[in-house]
């Protein structure tokens, strides 16, 4: 897509710090990073969310994104990886993966709240049936 950011990267019309690249994905550390090492990997497809990104193309994506893990974990001594899929800036499917140490001082990601009583099962059973529904 002409005006993406991403398949700009991915054609090398706008320079990026490219750490893997294979026939279906690539992967290049974030300009604004939360971390040092903070990553993002993009099927070389443009699919705007993940909800509208075939699943064989998510499925790829995301086994990528595990055998990055390993060597981010190592090459910057991160306790573990965070992945998320935000959906909110890049309108170009993406999964972040930052490297974290157990006491590194980030926040969660998402502010936490507890359900008023009675709540999580009407959640849970609306969820449910829309699941049942094919
Ligand atoms: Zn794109």
């Amino acid at each position: 897509m002409e005006s993406c950011i991403f398949c700009k990267i991915i054609a090398r019309q706008i320079p990026a710090e490219i750490i893997y690249e294979d026939e279906t994905v690539l992967a290049f550390l974030d300009i604004h990073p939360t971390k040092p090492g903070h990553t993002l990997i993009i099927p070389k497809a443009h699919h705007k969310m993940m909800i509208d990104t075939p699943e064989n193309i998510v499925a790829d994506v995301f086994v990528k994104a595990k055998r990055l893990m390993t060597p981010l974990k190592q090459s910057l001594s991160a306790d573990y990886v965070a992945l998320s899929v935000v959906g909110v800036d890049v309108p170009h499917f993406h999964v972040h993966l930052i490297p974290r140490g157990t006491l590194d001082g980030l926040a969660d990601f998402w502010l936490r709240k507890k359900y008023p009583e009675g709540e999580m099962q009407k959640v849970g059973k609306k969820i449910r049936e829309k699941i049942g529904k094919k």
